[in-house]
């Protein structure tokens, strides 16, 4: 896929709208995005989880891990195209775990997959999960960097957009001071920034 058919994706799904949001942060952005919205159709998902097990297919993946809740999604869909077997792990108390009975053989080659990238805090606390155990991390993947390629988290790298979060504080915000109203779909829901 090109980066216009997966913007055109985002974008007919709702997963990416243009206008004047409220981030979670209490920011003001010009943009929403909740990449959800775009995983479930599952002709999306399939598609979207195509490029990035492409990407992986011969790096000898054994297990997918994401972190729980954004990347199970894709990690089971990735998982499931790569024909390997998809864990995750979950915060208890704020410190990220891999419970379930799941465990990694020191001998794995282990890809870790998330929604999306922002800062990368979830993604290298499951790096070090992996690492603590003696596997390898073959690779990252994400759907969507919102970082901009600035967050790097492994030497294979792979996110299907690159996409920078553009937000301002609300005393800053040019779309307040234009005296566009603030859309709903920000204000309503939880978009990721
Ligand atoms: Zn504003």
């Amino acid at each position: 896929m090109t980066n216009p058919e997966i913007l055109a994706m985002f974008k007919s799904s709702g997963a990416l709208l243009d206008g004047h949001f409220r981030l979670t942060s209490g920011r003001h952005s010009n943009s929403y995005f909740q990449c959800a919205k775009v995983l479930q159709y599952p002709e999306h998902l399939t598609a979207i989880c195509s490029e990035i097990a492409a990407h992986f297919m011969s790096s000898g993946i054994t297990t997918v891990i994401s972190p729980a809740i954004g990347g199970i999604v894709v990690g089971t869909e990735v998982g499931r195209q790569l024909a390997v077997r998809t864990i995750f792990a979950e915060r208890k108390e704020g410190t990220m775990m891999i419970r379930r009975g799941f465990s990694i053989d020191p001998s794995e080659q282990v890809l870790v997959v998330e929604d999306v990238i922002t800062t990368g805090g979830s993604v290298a606390e499951v790096i070090e999960l992996v690492r603590a155990t003696g596997a390898n991390v073959a690779g990252v993947a994400s759907v969507v960097d919102r970082s901009n390629g600035k967050v790097l988290l492994a030497d294979q790298q792979f996110s299907l957009l690159m996409m920078e979060v553009v937000s301002y504080a609300p005393e800053e915000c040019p779309l307040c001071k234009e005296g566009i109203p603030i859309d709903a779909p920000g204000s309503r829901s939880n978009p990721q920034a």
